[in-house]
């Protein structure tokens, strides 16, 4: 008998839209031939149908509650309250994003069987092999780069290690909902502050797909480990920025249907691509 995996790659999945995106991320990290666990934690609104290629990809998937939060947290986070009160004007969220769902990533403080998790949105797929991810330390993250040199300041949540822990999750409950708190990027902003000498990750494990247009210089398809798609998701139906970036959203529906995949390292950079 094999032993069971210390090690999970972990992603949140609340609605069908998002499922669409885990398939492409399951099916993404089977190819780097990873022998981690693949876990989706799911909340109550995702359908069997919509959970069914996740399990034929051999993922775990665990069913979880929303996080005990009062009301008057939840509404403050609702995505009206929070679109008025911090509005996005870098770029649009989908309409099946709620703010407040996010902060279910926390559960996987909950996953103790496993020594180490590294957390993946729904919304990235990864390109190669990132097993060495589970020797890091807690908490790990890479900066949330998309528009110029001063992002480095500040964190992205949609990828980090961390290492489970029933009392780091008892902790974080007790600071995250407070009288009249508000966490204007929710668990991101979170996370952040429960962690605030967060150690950095290369750019390249999570590399935003806005980078393609504002910062091309940066991009070097060869390094990238990890491609994020923020804000507009490439399975939305002609976004706003879908003519700019077509060769990532092409990309993610090659990993999606699960078909042939094109050499990584041979793409054209931005920069090349005239
Ligand atoms: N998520 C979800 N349902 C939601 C909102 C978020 O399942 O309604 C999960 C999903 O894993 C998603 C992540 O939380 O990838 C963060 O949201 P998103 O990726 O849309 O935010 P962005 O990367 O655009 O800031
Ligand atoms: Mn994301």
């Amino acid at each position: 008998m094999t032993p069971a995996p210390r090690f999970a790659y972990v992603t949140l999945v609340t609605n069908a839209d998002y499922a669409l995106g885990a398939t492409a991320l399951a099916n993404s990290l089977r190819r780097t031939g990873t022998e981690a666990a693949i876990v989706i934690l799911h909340t109550g609104g995702v359908g069997a149908a919509s959970l069914a290629p996740l399990e034929s990809l051999g993922c775990r998937l665990i069913e979880v509650e929303h996080l005990p939060l009062s009301d008057a947290f939840n509404e403050r986070h609702a995505r009206g309250s929070l679109h008025a009160a911090a509005p996005f004007t870098k770029g649009r969220k989908p309409a099946f994003h709620s703010p407040l769902d996010n902060f279910c990533k926390l559960r996987l403080w909950q996953l103790v069987e496993y020594e180490r998790c590294v957390f993946i949105d729904a919304d990235a797929i990864v390109l190669k092999n990132i097993d060495k991810l589970f020797d890091y330390p807690e908490f790990s993250a890479a900066p949330n780069v998309y528009e110029s040199l001063a992002d480095f300041r500040r964190m992205n949540s949609g990828v980090f290690v961390a290492r489970p822990s029933e009392e780091t999750f008892r902790r974080m409950l007790e600071l995250l909902d407070q009288p009249g708190i508000f966490w204007r990027r929710t668990d991101q902003t979170f996370l952040e502050t429960f962690f605030p000498d967060w150690h950095g990750l290369p750019v390249y494990y999570n590399m935003l797909q806005y980078v393609w247009f504002t910062m091309p210089a940066l991009w070097d398809w060869k390094s990238i480990s990890i491609l994020h798609y923020q804000y507009e998701k490439p399975w939305e139906k002609d976004h706003p920025k879908a003519t700019r970036l077509q060769p990532l959203i092409d990309l993610w529906h090659s990993f999606h249907t699960g078909g042939p995949v094109p050499e990584i390292a041979s793409l054209a950079n931005p920069d090349e691509a005239g």
